[in-house]
């Protein structure tokens, strides 16, 4: 079953000069439910604003996205961002409890909030490997990884359907971020879940990857699968880009 349907996808944008400039040209993907795709590419590339679009956080200039087969653009933003949830590269931390932070979700839906013994805590903080005894812990005095790693439960426990990522490692060190790679590839697993993740990390992307797309200056230049993106490269762009990754860190 098709999750994400991308079909020439736009995006053009004023820059502090006045001038018109493409953000995104003619972007096309298709994401199939419980997959886990990856888009790599450099700094400036447009993957921020891409994944932004797909919870309505950003608008296409042209082209359409369909969830599900239904356009985006017809679904209310907050029905929306409850199917399609986004973890962000800098966790944010809510003042209070681990347990307060997992559920802001619900009371931002107005939900019943679920207590500590709620089979929908247990089971994200397993997916997210936090240990269970950090729910009444400060969430702003644990440690970056482990705050990646609730902000991602968090993301979790209203159970959307589609999971957004951006640069989810950027923060971290590498083993971290490693640990946090598997988390993705089994929450991917087990969760039945589909994630759109975009990344320069090229360690990350070759770790979790089902599908891998290449976008540069606005343009998906290659897709496929990840073992063939990133041993046959086909473009030069990309074979460049595979030789000198770090060009890409912000
Ligand atoms: P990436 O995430 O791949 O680094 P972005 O999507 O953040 O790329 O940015 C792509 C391009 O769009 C960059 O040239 C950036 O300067 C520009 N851009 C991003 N956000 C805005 C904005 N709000 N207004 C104007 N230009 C923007
Ligand atoms: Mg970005």
């Amino acid at each position: 079953m098709e999750m994400l349907r991308l079909e020439e996808v736009s995006k053009r944008r004023r820059n502090p000069l006045g001038q018109e400039v493409d953000i995104l040209r003619g972007v096309s993907l298709s994401l199939a439910a419980g997959h886990l795709q990856v888009i790599i590419g450099p700094s400036g590339s447009g993957k921020s604003t891409l994944i932004r679009m797909v919870n309505r956080l950003d608008e296409p200039c042209s082209g359409r996205i369909l969830l599900g087969g239904v356009n985006i653009s017809d679904l209310d933003p907050l029905i929306l961002r409850g199917r399609v949830a986004m973890v962000l590269q800098k966790p944010y931390m809510f003042e209070g409890t681990v347990l307060d932070n997992l559920q802001r979700g619900f009371a931002f839906r107005g939900l019943p909030l679920p207590g500590a013994d709620d089979p929908r805590i247990a089971s994200v903080m397993e997916l997210c490997r936090l240990p269970i005894d950090f729910l009444p812990r400060a969430a702003r005095t644990l440690s970056l990884g482990q705050q990646q790693r609730v902000s991602l439960a968090r993301a979790l426990a209203t159970g959307p359907e589609l999971l957004l990522l951006d640069e989810p490692t950027s923060s971290l060190d590498r083993p971290t971020g490693d640990r946090l790679g598997e988390t993705l590839r089994d929450i991917c697993r087990m969760g039945r879940l589909t994630i759109l993740m975009v990344t320069h990390d090229l360690r990350l992307a070759g770790r979790v990857a089902d599908r891998l797309a290449f976008l540069e200056d606005g343009r998906i230049l290659e897709q496929g699968s990840a073992e063939d993106l990133l041993n046959r490269p086909a473009s030069a762009e990309l074979r460049r880009f595979l030789d000198t990754p770090n060009e890409g860190v912000e």
